[in-house]
């Protein structure tokens, strides 16, 4: 049982592979990181428009911060002044090129060139944020109306804006893959903890189920699955379980009923007639010897007759009894044949062997002192006894013969003036009383 249970389990066994954590945790990984390409790329079009109006507002922030020195500069045409203003202009990294020019359009000072990057994405995002003009007023009071001096032309570099852009994608989205993985994580736990663990209980248990007695199953418990389909599950399988159980033992009792002999407690003659049979084969194949004993009380009708049929049924527990404390080894069978007859099987005993325990049996019988005053061979009860061994042959196959030679050795003691035994046809051993 224990062999078939250990050998069912390692077939199987789940491997690691295709085991339910595995499986749920590749599951939830899978979601995980597509859910994060959504999100990321969803958070990246947000944050290129975020950008775009923070470079817009920025660029157009610094032209402020310049726009009074440049009309300063172009209204007194001043070069020196032009230069700082465009140079510190271009020492911003987004910017690629600064023109200041005066009234007539002339260049007062120009730094860098037209951005050459020719990206499509870029353009798409920024194409439209990259070139800004500024008109210089120039007001002598600050209330006065202003005249136009010159103009500020800024461009703002593709590629630096562009690179700006890719590493913050960049970080986006390996932010976005790390909350992801963080929640798979936390998914995978919680899964684990409270469906994928418990499972994995309810299968062990399952598992080391004995086929023989599945009621007295190891039941798993479950702690934090109260009142939910798995404990649901648990106690479904519980009673079912146990109406196996219940059945598996009606069967046993049935048959038990149906192999003991209910007055005595001895095995009844259906148990007999499937044991010997057994024995039988036991015995032919170890080449051994094979005894049986046929015992039947004398006078036991008179008994009865005289002493009632409950003083009968006493007696022939008392017999019984005295059988069982007889015939010890663990193989021998004791049965009761019928009636007041009862029967000894005795693996691996010969005519010898079985003479000597049939001795004992009268003996004890006889140190039992069952008053039988209507018996004509003693003032107590006794029995006859008829033994026959044989080490069964090849070519016979039923243990009928020895059934047969023990039964008529047991007349032969009947017929020899009764609690005898008899083991061969010409030897009679008489029990003096
Ligand atoms: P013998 O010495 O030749 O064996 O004579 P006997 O009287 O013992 O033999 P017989 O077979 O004529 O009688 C057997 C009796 O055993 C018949 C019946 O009254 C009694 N008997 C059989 N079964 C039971 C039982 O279960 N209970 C009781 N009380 N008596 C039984
Ligand atoms: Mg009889
Ligand atoms: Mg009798």
């Amino acid at each position: 049982m224990i062999e078939r249970n250990g050998s069912e389990s390692s077939s199987n066994k789940v491997s690691r592979l295709r085991s339910l954590t595995t499986k749920q945790a590749l599951a939830t990984l899978l979601a995980g990181l597509i859910l994060s390409l959504i999100a990321g790329s969803i958070e990246l079009i947000f944050d290129a428009r975020k950008m775009r109006d923070e470079v817009q507002s920025q660029t157009l922030q610094m032209l402020k911060l310049v726009e009074a020195t440049a009309a300063e500069a172009a209204f007194q045409l001043n070069p020196e002044l032009a230069e700082q203003v465009v140079t510190g202009l271009y020492s911003s990294d987004t910017v690629s090129k600064v023109t200041l020019r005066d009234d007539f359009g002339r260049v007062m000072f120009s730094l860098g060139t037209d951005d050459q990057l020719d990206n499509a994405f870029y353009h798409y995002l920024f194409g439209n944020i990259l070139s800004y003009r500024q008109i210089l007023e120039y007001r002598v009071l600050a209330n006065a109306s202003g005249r136009i001096v010159g103009d500020l032309e800024l461009t703002l570099s593709l590629q630096s804006l562009g690179q700006a852009f890719s590493e913050r994608s960049l970080l986006i989205f390996v932010l976005s893959l790390l909350k992801t993985l963080g929640i798979v994580l936390l998914m995978v736990w919680v899964f684990a903890f409270l469906i994928t663990r418990p499972l994995l209980r309810v299968y062990t248990a399952l598992q080391t189920i004995n086929l023989e007695e599945p009621g007295r199953w190891k039941r798993p418990y479950l702690k934090y699955n109260k009142g939910d389909e798995l404990e649901h599950l648990v106690k479904g399988l519980d009673n079912l379980l146990n109406a196996f159980q219940k059945g598996l033992d009606q069967r046993d009792q049935l048959h038990t009923l149906s192999s003991i002999d209910a007055l005595t407690g001895l095995a009844n003659r259906r148990h007999f007639d499937a044991r010997i049979n057994q024995l039988w084969q036991e015995a032919r194949k170890d080449k051994k010897p094979l005894a049986l004993l046929f015992m039947d009380i004398d006078f036991f009708k008179p008994f009865n007759d005289n002493y009632g049929h409950a003083a009968g049924d006493e007696c022939l527990q008392q017999v019984a009894k005295l059988l069982l404390t007889t015939v010890t080894r663990p193989d021998d069978l004791v049965a009761r044949y019928g009636g007041e007859e009862f029967v000894c099987v005795l693996p691996d005993t010969d005519l010898q062997g079985a003479y000597q325990l049939a001795c004992r049996l009268q003996e004890n019988i006889k140190k039992l002192n069952l008053p039988h005053a209507y018996s004509q061979c003693s003032e107590r009860i006794t029995f006859s006894i008829g033994i026959a061994a044989e080490i069964p042959m090849d070519n016979e196959i039923a243990p009928d013969r020895l059934l047969l030679l023990a039964d008529e050795r047991l007349y032969m003691a009947k017929s020899a003036g009764r609690n005898q035994i008899i083991l061969k046809e010409n030897a009679v051993e008489a029990e003096s009383v």
